[in-house]
Protein backbone atom coordinates (compact mmCIF):
# COMPACT_ATOMS: atom_id res chain seq x y z
CA UNK A 1 0.00 0.00 0.00
CA UNK A 2 1.37 3.50 -1.12
CA UNK A 3 1.76 6.13 1.92
CA UNK A 4 0.11 9.38 0.46
CA UNK A 5 3.20 12.58 1.11
CA UNK A 6 3.03 14.59 4.05
CA UNK A 7 1.85 17.40 1.35
CA UNK A 8 -0.76 15.57 0.45
CA UNK A 9 -1.88 14.66 4.06
CA UNK A 10 -2.00 18.21 4.34
CA UNK A 11 -3.78 19.32 1.01
CA UNK A 12 -6.56 16.49 2.47
CA UNK A 13 -6.48 18.03 6.38
CA UNK A 14 -7.64 21.71 4.70
CA UNK A 15 -10.66 20.00 3.10
CA UNK A 16 -11.84 17.53 5.64
CA UNK A 17 -15.41 17.89 6.60
CA UNK A 18 -15.30 16.90 10.34
CA UNK A 19 -18.41 16.15 12.30
CA UNK A 20 -18.94 17.50 16.22
CA UNK A 21 -22.13 16.86 17.11
CA UNK A 22 -23.63 13.81 19.05
CA UNK A 23 -24.95 10.86 17.41
CA UNK A 24 -28.53 10.18 18.59
CA UNK A 25 -30.89 7.64 16.91
CA UNK A 26 -28.99 7.77 13.49
CA UNK A 27 -28.54 11.34 13.20
CA UNK A 28 -25.91 13.88 14.58
CA UNK A 29 -27.48 16.23 16.73
CA UNK A 30 -26.49 19.37 18.72
CA UNK A 31 -26.43 18.61 22.81
CA UNK A 32 -29.66 19.27 24.40
CA UNK A 33 -27.97 22.58 26.41
CA UNK A 34 -26.11 23.64 22.92
CA UNK A 35 -22.89 23.78 24.78
CA UNK A 36 -19.83 22.66 22.50
CA UNK A 37 -15.84 22.48 23.06
CA UNK A 38 -12.77 23.47 21.22
CA UNK A 39 -11.08 20.24 19.86
CA UNK A 40 -7.87 21.11 18.52
CA UNK A 41 -4.98 19.51 17.03
CA UNK A 42 -1.88 18.71 19.13
CA UNK A 43 0.44 18.72 16.38
CA UNK A 44 0.20 22.72 16.04
CA UNK A 45 -3.09 23.99 17.88
CA UNK A 46 -5.01 24.44 14.82
CA UNK A 47 -9.01 23.98 15.79
CA UNK A 48 -10.66 21.28 14.17
CA UNK A 49 -14.20 21.37 15.31
CA UNK A 50 -15.98 22.54 18.19
CA UNK A 51 -17.49 19.59 19.66
CA UNK A 52 -21.06 18.75 21.58
CA UNK A 53 -20.25 19.08 25.19
CA UNK A 54 -23.12 16.20 26.04
CA UNK A 55 -24.82 16.58 29.50
CA UNK A 56 -26.70 14.59 31.47
CA UNK A 57 -29.86 15.61 29.50
CA UNK A 58 -28.10 13.90 26.66
CA UNK A 59 -27.32 10.60 28.39
CA UNK A 60 -31.00 10.41 29.24
CA UNK A 61 -32.35 11.01 25.66
CA UNK A 62 -29.26 8.72 24.27
CA UNK A 63 -30.00 6.16 26.86
CA UNK A 64 -33.79 5.87 26.25
CA UNK A 65 -33.23 5.50 22.79
CA UNK A 66 -31.37 2.75 23.00
CA UNK A 67 -33.39 1.02 25.53
CA UNK A 68 -36.40 1.65 23.19
CA UNK A 69 -34.41 0.25 20.03
CA UNK A 70 -33.40 -2.96 22.47
CA UNK A 71 -36.37 -3.59 23.33
CA UNK A 72 -37.97 -3.18 20.03
CA UNK A 73 -35.86 -6.21 18.83
CA UNK A 74 -35.00 -4.68 15.46
CA UNK A 75 -31.09 -5.77 16.14
CA UNK A 76 -31.37 -7.67 19.37
CA UNK A 77 -33.76 -10.26 18.19
CA UNK A 78 -32.20 -10.31 15.04
CA UNK A 79 -30.33 -13.85 13.95
CA UNK A 80 -26.85 -13.73 14.79
CA UNK A 81 -25.82 -14.50 11.17
CA UNK A 82 -27.73 -10.69 9.89
CA UNK A 83 -25.89 -9.24 12.95
CA UNK A 84 -22.95 -10.57 11.19
CA UNK A 85 -23.62 -8.87 7.87
CA UNK A 86 -23.85 -5.82 9.51
CA UNK A 87 -21.24 -5.84 11.12
CA UNK A 88 -18.96 -7.73 8.16
CA UNK A 89 -20.16 -4.50 5.99
CA UNK A 90 -18.72 -1.99 8.67
CA UNK A 91 -15.53 -3.19 8.79
CA UNK A 92 -15.02 -3.31 4.94
CA UNK A 93 -16.97 0.38 5.09
CA UNK A 94 -13.75 1.14 7.92
CA UNK A 95 -11.59 0.15 5.64
CA UNK A 96 -13.02 1.78 2.97
CA UNK A 97 -12.90 5.10 4.24
CA UNK A 98 -9.52 4.19 6.27
CA UNK A 99 -7.62 7.22 5.23
CA UNK A 100 -10.55 9.79 5.73
CA UNK A 101 -9.92 7.74 9.18
CA UNK A 102 -6.17 7.73 10.07
CA UNK A 103 -5.91 11.14 9.16
CA UNK A 104 -9.16 12.35 11.58
CA UNK A 105 -6.99 10.10 14.22
CA UNK A 106 -3.87 11.48 13.24
CA UNK A 107 -5.33 15.74 13.49
CA UNK A 108 -6.90 15.11 16.92
CA UNK A 109 -4.62 12.98 19.08
CA UNK A 110 -1.19 13.26 17.37
CA UNK A 111 -0.19 10.16 16.71
CA UNK A 112 1.88 9.30 13.26
CA UNK A 113 -0.07 8.97 10.19
CA UNK A 114 1.78 5.73 9.36
CA UNK A 115 0.66 4.34 12.47
CA UNK A 116 -2.85 5.33 12.50
CA UNK A 117 -3.21 3.80 9.00
CA UNK A 118 -1.28 0.98 9.76
CA UNK A 119 -1.99 -0.39 12.89
CA UNK A 120 -5.10 1.18 14.44
CA UNK A 121 -7.33 1.06 11.29
CA UNK A 122 -6.94 -2.16 9.91
CA UNK A 123 -7.10 -3.26 13.44
CA UNK A 124 -9.90 -1.63 14.15
CA UNK A 125 -11.35 -3.62 10.96
CA UNK A 126 -9.85 -6.58 11.88
CA UNK A 127 -11.83 -6.58 15.37
CA UNK A 128 -15.47 -5.59 13.96
CA UNK A 129 -14.62 -8.55 11.41
CA UNK A 130 -13.70 -10.68 14.07
CA UNK A 131 -16.47 -10.43 16.11
CA UNK A 132 -19.11 -10.41 13.44
CA UNK A 133 -17.61 -13.95 12.01
CA UNK A 134 -17.37 -15.41 15.68
CA UNK A 135 -21.01 -14.69 16.65
CA UNK A 136 -23.25 -17.34 14.48
CA UNK A 137 -20.85 -19.64 15.36
CA UNK A 138 -21.55 -20.24 19.40
CA UNK A 139 -23.75 -22.36 20.83
CA UNK A 140 -25.49 -22.37 24.13
CA UNK A 141 -25.63 -25.45 26.68
CA UNK A 142 -27.13 -28.11 27.57
CA UNK A 143 -27.45 -29.26 30.96
CA UNK A 144 -26.17 -33.12 32.27
CA UNK A 145 -30.16 -33.29 33.64
CA UNK A 146 -32.23 -36.68 34.28
CA UNK A 147 -34.69 -38.24 32.26
CA UNK A 148 -37.33 -35.91 33.11
CA UNK A 149 -35.72 -31.98 32.89
CA UNK A 150 -34.61 -30.06 30.05
CA UNK A 151 -31.79 -28.08 31.60
CA UNK A 152 -30.97 -25.04 29.19
CA UNK A 153 -27.76 -22.66 30.03
CA UNK A 154 -28.12 -19.41 27.39
CA UNK A 155 -26.70 -16.42 26.66
CA UNK A 156 -28.79 -13.30 26.25
CA UNK A 157 -27.79 -9.41 25.36
CA UNK A 158 -27.35 -7.76 28.51
CA UNK A 159 -29.11 -4.91 26.87
CA UNK A 160 -28.15 -1.27 27.25
CA UNK A 161 -24.19 -0.54 27.01
CA UNK A 162 -22.34 2.65 28.26
CA UNK A 163 -18.67 2.62 26.77
CA UNK A 164 -16.38 5.10 28.33
CA UNK A 165 -13.18 5.09 25.90
CA UNK A 166 -9.62 7.42 26.04
CA UNK A 167 -7.49 9.11 23.57
CA UNK A 168 -4.62 6.91 22.78
CA UNK A 169 -5.95 4.28 19.93
CA UNK A 170 -8.90 6.21 19.78
CA UNK A 171 -10.98 4.33 17.03
CA UNK A 172 -9.32 1.03 17.91
CA UNK A 173 -10.74 1.11 21.41
CA UNK A 174 -14.09 2.14 20.55
CA UNK A 175 -14.23 -0.84 18.38
CA UNK A 176 -13.04 -3.35 20.81
CA UNK A 177 -16.09 -2.67 22.65
CA UNK A 178 -18.66 -2.28 19.99
CA UNK A 179 -17.77 -5.34 18.11
CA UNK A 180 -18.53 -7.74 21.06
CA UNK A 181 -21.02 -5.63 22.26
CA UNK A 182 -22.82 -5.37 18.88
CA UNK A 183 -22.35 -8.70 17.63
CA UNK A 184 -24.23 -10.27 20.83
CA UNK A 185 -27.09 -7.66 20.02
CA UNK A 186 -26.84 -4.69 22.78
CA UNK A 187 -27.41 -1.25 22.30
CA UNK A 188 -24.49 0.72 23.02
CA UNK A 189 -23.87 4.37 24.13
CA UNK A 190 -20.24 5.15 23.36
CA UNK A 191 -18.95 8.05 25.19
CA UNK A 192 -15.36 9.18 23.66
CA UNK A 193 -13.06 10.97 25.16
CA UNK A 194 -13.04 15.19 24.83
CA UNK A 195 -9.49 14.59 23.89
CA UNK A 196 -10.06 12.84 20.39
CA UNK A 197 -13.24 12.74 19.85
CA UNK A 198 -13.75 12.45 16.32
CA UNK A 199 -13.59 8.78 14.71
CA UNK A 200 -16.11 7.48 16.85
CA UNK A 201 -18.58 10.21 15.65
CA UNK A 202 -17.47 9.23 12.02
CA UNK A 203 -17.90 5.16 12.84
CA UNK A 204 -21.11 6.07 13.54
CA UNK A 205 -22.44 7.15 10.56
CA UNK A 206 -20.64 4.46 9.04
CA UNK A 207 -22.28 2.43 11.18
CA UNK A 208 -25.74 3.36 9.72
CA UNK A 209 -24.17 3.53 6.59
CA UNK A 210 -23.63 -0.36 6.91
CA UNK A 211 -27.80 -1.22 8.23
CA UNK A 212 -26.81 -0.44 11.73
CA UNK A 213 -31.11 0.00 12.78
CA UNK A 214 -30.73 3.73 13.89
CA UNK A 215 -30.59 4.01 17.90
CA UNK A 216 -27.97 0.72 18.44
CA UNK A 217 -24.99 3.24 18.81
CA UNK A 218 -25.63 6.60 19.74
CA UNK A 219 -22.41 8.50 20.73
CA UNK A 220 -22.08 11.19 23.13
CA UNK A 221 -18.85 13.16 23.57
CA UNK A 222 -18.64 15.68 26.30
CA UNK A 223 -16.29 17.49 28.05
CA UNK A 224 -14.44 16.43 31.37
CA UNK A 225 -16.23 13.69 33.39
CA UNK A 226 -20.25 15.54 32.94
CA UNK A 227 -21.43 12.67 30.31
CA UNK A 228 -19.69 9.85 31.76
CA UNK A 229 -20.67 10.49 35.11
CA UNK A 230 -24.70 10.86 33.99
CA UNK A 231 -24.35 7.29 32.14
CA UNK A 232 -22.13 5.61 35.27
CA UNK A 233 -25.13 6.73 37.56
CA UNK A 234 -27.76 5.85 34.78
CA UNK A 235 -30.61 3.92 36.72
CA UNK A 236 -30.97 2.13 33.20
CA UNK A 237 -28.12 1.04 31.74
CA UNK A 238 -27.18 -2.41 32.19
CA UNK A 239 -23.60 -2.50 31.62
CA UNK A 240 -20.79 -0.14 31.57
CA UNK A 241 -17.77 -0.94 29.76
CA UNK A 242 -14.74 1.51 30.19
CA UNK A 243 -10.81 1.67 29.01
CA UNK A 244 -8.90 4.38 30.82
CA UNK A 245 -7.36 5.23 33.97
CA UNK A 246 -7.11 3.23 36.68
CA UNK A 247 -8.59 7.06 39.06
CA UNK A 248 -11.75 6.73 36.36
CA UNK A 249 -12.13 2.96 36.82
CA UNK A 250 -12.30 3.31 40.75
CA UNK A 251 -14.94 5.80 40.13
CA UNK A 252 -16.96 4.62 38.25
CA UNK A 253 -17.19 1.40 40.11
CA UNK A 254 -18.45 3.63 43.08
CA UNK A 255 -20.98 4.86 40.21
CA UNK A 256 -22.27 2.03 39.78
CA UNK A 257 -22.51 1.24 43.31
CA UNK A 258 -24.17 4.37 44.05
CA UNK A 259 -26.97 3.81 41.42
CA UNK A 260 -28.46 0.20 39.70
CA UNK A 261 -25.23 -1.99 40.68
CA UNK A 262 -24.47 -1.95 36.49
CA UNK A 263 -21.64 -4.18 35.71
CA UNK A 264 -18.82 -2.33 35.66
CA UNK A 265 -15.78 -3.91 33.24
CA UNK A 266 -12.50 -1.64 33.13
CA UNK A 267 -9.14 -1.54 31.17
CA UNK A 268 -6.96 0.59 32.85
CA UNK A 269 -3.55 1.84 33.69
CA UNK A 270 -0.19 -0.66 33.92
CA UNK A 271 3.37 -0.19 34.34
CA UNK A 272 4.41 -3.04 32.94
CA UNK A 273 7.82 -4.20 33.33
CA UNK A 274 10.13 -5.90 30.51
CA UNK A 275 13.22 -7.80 31.46
CA UNK A 276 16.11 -8.88 29.93
CA UNK A 277 18.38 -11.25 31.37
CA UNK A 278 22.11 -11.73 30.61
CA UNK A 279 21.15 -15.04 28.48
CA UNK A 280 18.16 -13.75 26.47
CA UNK A 281 18.77 -14.91 22.71
CA UNK A 282 19.16 -11.97 21.15
CA UNK A 283 20.11 -8.72 22.84
CA UNK A 284 20.31 -6.48 19.96
CA UNK A 285 16.41 -7.90 18.95
CA UNK A 286 15.90 -7.04 23.08
CA UNK A 287 16.84 -3.96 22.93
CA UNK A 288 15.47 -2.62 20.14
CA UNK A 289 11.96 -4.19 21.32
CA UNK A 290 12.59 -2.48 24.46
CA UNK A 291 12.91 1.26 22.67
CA UNK A 292 9.91 0.23 20.56
CA UNK A 293 7.94 -0.52 23.71
CA UNK A 294 8.39 3.27 25.12
CA UNK A 295 8.60 5.12 22.08
CA UNK A 296 5.65 3.39 20.07
CA UNK A 297 2.61 5.96 20.13
CA UNK A 298 4.62 8.37 22.02
CA UNK A 299 4.75 6.14 24.81
CA UNK A 300 1.17 6.22 25.37
CA UNK A 301 0.13 2.71 25.28
CA UNK A 302 -1.49 1.28 28.20
CA UNK A 303 0.77 -1.83 28.08
CA UNK A 304 4.45 0.89 27.72
CA UNK A 305 7.36 -1.27 28.63
CA UNK A 306 8.08 1.52 31.40
CA UNK A 307 10.21 -0.17 33.20
CA UNK A 308 13.07 -2.06 31.85
CA UNK A 309 14.65 -4.32 33.87
CA UNK A 310 17.98 -5.34 32.69
CA UNK A 311 20.86 -7.96 34.64
CA UNK A 312 23.40 -6.29 35.94
CA UNK A 313 26.22 -8.22 34.50
CA UNK A 314 24.69 -6.82 31.13
CA UNK A 315 23.93 -3.57 31.70
CA UNK A 316 26.37 -1.65 30.45
CA UNK A 317 26.46 -3.41 27.01
CA UNK A 318 22.70 -3.37 26.78
CA UNK A 319 22.25 0.24 27.72
CA UNK A 320 25.22 1.28 24.59
CA UNK A 321 22.55 -1.20 22.20
CA UNK A 322 19.70 0.64 23.91
CA UNK A 323 20.31 4.49 23.11
CA UNK A 324 21.51 3.30 20.17
CA UNK A 325 17.98 1.91 19.52
CA UNK A 326 16.01 4.85 20.76
CA UNK A 327 18.00 6.95 18.32
CA UNK A 328 15.86 5.43 15.37
CA UNK A 329 13.14 6.74 17.33
CA UNK A 330 12.94 10.57 16.96
CA UNK A 331 10.00 13.40 17.05
CA UNK A 332 8.65 14.78 13.78
CA UNK A 333 6.25 16.25 12.12
CA UNK A 334 2.63 13.53 12.09
CA UNK A 335 1.26 13.84 9.06
CA UNK A 336 4.92 13.16 7.53
CA UNK A 337 5.35 9.17 6.51
CA UNK A 338 8.79 8.86 7.95
CA UNK A 339 7.65 9.71 10.98
CA UNK A 340 7.63 7.66 14.13
CA UNK A 341 6.53 10.02 16.86
CA UNK A 342 4.23 11.97 16.94
CA UNK A 343 2.66 14.58 19.54
CA UNK A 344 1.74 14.14 22.77
CA UNK A 345 -2.15 14.25 22.95
CA UNK A 346 -2.58 18.06 24.51
CA UNK A 347 -1.04 20.45 26.90
CA UNK A 348 -2.04 18.75 29.57
CA UNK A 349 0.06 15.15 29.06
CA UNK A 350 3.02 17.60 28.38
CA UNK A 351 2.79 19.00 31.76
CA UNK A 352 2.51 15.60 33.48
CA UNK A 353 5.50 13.72 31.13
CA UNK A 354 7.69 17.03 31.59
CA UNK A 355 6.49 16.42 35.70
CA UNK A 356 7.44 13.02 35.89
CA UNK A 357 10.84 13.98 33.73
CA UNK A 358 11.55 16.67 36.53
CA UNK A 359 10.56 13.70 39.46
CA UNK A 360 12.97 11.86 38.02
CA UNK A 361 15.91 14.46 38.32
CA UNK A 362 14.62 15.19 41.97
CA UNK A 363 14.90 11.85 43.21
CA UNK A 364 18.57 11.11 42.11
CA UNK A 365 17.60 8.90 38.51
CA UNK A 366 20.59 9.20 35.65
CA UNK A 367 19.55 10.90 32.60
CA UNK A 368 20.75 8.66 29.59
CA UNK A 369 18.77 10.28 26.93
CA UNK A 370 16.18 13.13 25.99
CA UNK A 371 14.31 14.89 28.47
CA UNK A 372 13.02 18.14 26.54
CA UNK A 373 10.23 19.72 24.78
CA UNK A 374 11.22 19.97 21.43
CA UNK A 375 9.48 21.61 18.30
CA UNK A 376 7.57 23.81 20.60
CA UNK A 377 7.68 26.53 17.98
CA UNK A 378 4.92 24.87 15.75
CA UNK A 379 2.33 24.86 18.56
CA UNK A 380 2.67 21.33 19.43
CA UNK A 381 3.35 19.00 22.31
CA UNK A 382 6.38 16.99 21.42
CA UNK A 383 8.79 15.48 23.75
CA UNK A 384 11.89 13.21 23.10
CA UNK A 385 11.92 10.01 23.98
CA UNK A 386 13.67 9.64 27.41
CA UNK A 387 15.48 7.36 29.15
CA UNK A 388 16.63 7.54 33.09
CA UNK A 389 19.21 4.75 34.61
CA UNK A 390 20.19 4.09 38.51
CA UNK A 391 16.32 4.00 38.88
CA UNK A 392 14.71 1.92 42.11
CA UNK A 393 11.65 0.92 41.83
CA UNK A 394 10.81 2.73 45.34
CA UNK A 395 10.80 6.07 42.82
CA UNK A 396 7.69 7.80 41.43
CA UNK A 397 8.71 7.00 38.38
CA UNK A 398 8.54 3.60 38.54
CA UNK A 399 5.78 3.45 40.54
CA UNK A 400 3.27 5.33 39.02
CA UNK A 401 2.30 5.46 35.04
CA UNK A 402 3.42 8.12 33.21
CA UNK A 403 1.96 7.97 29.35
CA UNK A 404 4.44 9.11 27.59
CA UNK A 405 7.94 8.14 25.90
CA UNK A 406 9.93 7.86 29.36
CA UNK A 407 11.71 4.58 30.20
CA UNK A 408 12.92 3.60 33.81
CA UNK A 409 16.00 1.38 33.64
CA UNK A 410 16.08 -0.72 37.21
CA UNK A 411 19.35 -3.41 37.64
CA UNK A 412 18.39 -7.36 39.13
CA UNK A 413 20.99 -10.01 39.69
CA UNK A 414 19.09 -13.12 39.10
CA UNK A 415 15.74 -14.01 37.96
CA UNK A 416 13.59 -14.25 41.52
CA UNK A 417 14.46 -10.69 41.62
CA UNK A 418 13.62 -9.34 38.44
CA UNK A 419 9.87 -11.35 39.33
CA UNK A 420 9.90 -9.81 42.89
CA UNK A 421 10.22 -5.77 41.40
CA UNK A 422 8.20 -6.92 38.21
CA UNK A 423 5.39 -7.85 40.69
CA UNK A 424 6.25 -4.77 43.21
CA UNK A 425 3.38 -2.41 41.91
CA UNK A 426 0.05 -1.65 41.55
CA UNK A 427 -0.48 -2.62 38.33
CA UNK A 428 -0.63 -6.13 36.46
CA UNK A 429 -1.44 -5.35 32.49
CA UNK A 430 1.42 -6.78 30.59
CA UNK A 431 5.18 -7.85 31.34
CA UNK A 432 8.01 -9.42 29.59
CA UNK A 433 10.54 -11.88 29.63
CA UNK A 434 13.86 -12.55 27.49
CA UNK A 435 15.72 -15.57 28.04
CA UNK A 436 17.00 -18.49 26.16
CA UNK A 437 16.47 -20.99 29.04
CA UNK A 438 12.78 -22.58 28.50
CA UNK A 439 13.03 -23.30 31.83
CA UNK A 440 13.05 -19.73 32.97
CA UNK A 441 10.75 -18.79 29.96
CA UNK A 442 7.77 -20.83 31.94
CA UNK A 443 8.91 -20.32 35.65
CA UNK A 444 9.16 -16.28 34.61
CA UNK A 445 5.77 -16.39 32.91
CA UNK A 446 4.06 -18.34 35.87
CA UNK A 447 4.91 -15.90 38.53
CA UNK A 448 4.28 -12.86 36.50
CA UNK A 449 1.15 -11.47 38.16
CA UNK A 450 0.23 -9.90 34.28
CA UNK A 451 -2.84 -10.45 31.99
CA UNK A 452 -0.23 -10.91 29.21
CA UNK A 453 2.98 -11.71 28.98
CA UNK A 454 5.43 -12.13 26.63
CA UNK A 455 8.36 -13.86 26.08
CA UNK A 456 11.52 -13.22 23.96
CA UNK A 457 9.33 -10.33 22.01
CA UNK A 458 7.33 -7.24 23.59
CA UNK A 459 3.62 -6.62 22.84
CA UNK A 460 2.45 -9.96 20.71
CA UNK A 461 -0.80 -10.76 20.86
CA UNK A 462 -3.97 -10.64 17.89
CA UNK A 463 -7.67 -11.01 18.09
CA UNK A 464 -7.69 -14.82 19.53
CA UNK A 465 -6.03 -13.95 22.36
CA UNK A 466 -7.55 -11.93 25.75
CA UNK A 467 -6.41 -8.84 27.15
CA UNK A 468 -6.64 -7.25 30.17
CA UNK A 469 -4.89 -6.54 33.50
CA UNK A 470 -4.29 -8.33 36.66
CA UNK A 471 -4.25 -6.23 40.08
CA UNK A 472 -5.34 -2.49 39.46
CA UNK A 473 -5.09 -2.83 35.76
CA UNK A 474 -8.69 -3.59 35.23
CA UNK A 475 -11.04 -7.00 35.39
CA UNK A 476 -12.50 -8.42 32.28
CA UNK A 477 -10.95 -9.08 29.00
CA UNK A 478 -10.94 -7.48 25.59
CA UNK A 479 -10.46 -9.24 22.95
CA UNK A 480 -11.37 -13.22 21.88
CA UNK A 481 -13.95 -14.76 22.60
CA UNK A 482 -13.76 -13.90 26.56
CA UNK A 483 -14.39 -10.67 25.76
CA UNK A 484 -18.14 -11.70 25.06
CA UNK A 485 -18.54 -12.14 28.48
CA UNK A 486 -18.98 -8.62 29.23
CA UNK A 487 -21.93 -8.35 27.31
CA UNK A 488 -24.25 -11.15 27.84
CA UNK A 489 -26.16 -12.53 30.62
CA UNK A 490 -25.97 -16.33 31.56
CA UNK A 491 -29.77 -17.87 31.67
CA UNK A 492 -30.93 -20.96 32.73
CA UNK A 493 -34.22 -22.01 32.19
CA UNK A 494 -35.18 -25.64 33.66
CA UNK A 495 -37.99 -27.70 31.67
CA UNK A 496 -39.83 -29.84 33.62
CA UNK A 497 -41.08 -33.34 31.13
P1 LIG B 1 -9.16 8.74 31.69
O1 LIG B 1 -9.51 7.80 32.77
O2 LIG B 1 -8.77 10.12 32.07
O3 LIG B 1 -10.38 8.92 30.68
C1 LIG B 1 -10.94 7.80 30.01
C2 LIG B 1 -12.36 8.15 29.63
O4 LIG B 1 -13.12 8.35 30.82
C3 LIG B 1 -12.51 9.42 28.81
O5 LIG B 1 -13.55 9.23 27.87
C4 LIG B 1 -12.90 10.44 29.85
O6 LIG B 1 -13.64 11.52 29.33
C5 LIG B 1 -13.74 9.61 30.80
N1 LIG B 1 -13.77 10.08 32.19
C6 LIG B 1 -12.78 10.68 32.87
N2 LIG B 1 -13.16 10.90 34.14
C7 LIG B 1 -14.41 10.41 34.25
C8 LIG B 1 -15.35 10.34 35.34
N3 LIG B 1 -15.06 10.80 36.57
N4 LIG B 1 -16.55 9.77 35.10
C9 LIG B 1 -16.85 9.27 33.88
N5 LIG B 1 -16.02 9.33 32.83
C10 LIG B 1 -14.81 9.90 33.02
O7 LIG B 1 -8.04 8.02 30.82
P2 LIG B 1 -7.31 8.59 29.53
O8 LIG B 1 -6.32 9.63 29.97
O9 LIG B 1 -8.31 8.95 28.50
O10 LIG B 1 -6.54 7.31 28.99
C11 LIG B 1 -5.31 6.91 29.44
C12 LIG B 1 -5.46 5.73 30.36
O11 LIG B 1 -6.10 4.66 29.68
C13 LIG B 1 -4.12 5.17 30.82
O12 LIG B 1 -4.20 4.91 32.20
C14 LIG B 1 -4.00 3.87 30.02
O13 LIG B 1 -3.18 2.91 30.62
C15 LIG B 1 -5.41 3.44 29.94
N6 LIG B 1 -5.60 2.49 28.84
C16 LIG B 1 -5.83 1.19 29.17
C17 LIG B 1 -5.99 0.23 28.17
C18 LIG B 1 -6.25 -1.21 28.50
O14 LIG B 1 -6.73 -1.94 27.63
N7 LIG B 1 -5.98 -1.65 29.71
C19 LIG B 1 -5.94 0.62 26.82
C20 LIG B 1 -5.72 1.97 26.53
C21 LIG B 1 -5.56 2.90 27.55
Amino acid sequence: MSMPSRADWEHRAQHLTIEGRAFIHGQYVPAAEGATFECRSPIDSRLLAHVASCTAADADRAVLDARTTFESGVWSQLAPARRKTVLLRLAELVDIHREELALLETLDMGKPIRDALRVDLPAAANCLRWCAEAVDKLYDEVAPTGPDQLGLVTREAVGVVAAIVPWNFPLLMACWKLGPALATGNSVILKPSEKSPLTALRLAALAVEAGLPAGVLNVLPGYGHTVGKALALHMDVDTLVFTGSTRTARQLMIHAGESNLKRVWSEAGGKSPNIVCADAPDLRAAARAAAGAICFNQGEVCTAGSRLLVEASIKEPFMALLLEAIRAWQPGHPLDPATNVGALVDRQQLDTVLGYIEAGHAEGAQLRCGGRRIMEEGGGFFVEPTVFDGVSNAMKIAREEIFGPVLSVITFDDLDEAIRIANDSPYGLAAALWTADLSKAHRGARALRAGSVWINQYDGGDMSAPFGGFKQSGNGRDKSLHAFDKYTEIKATWIKL
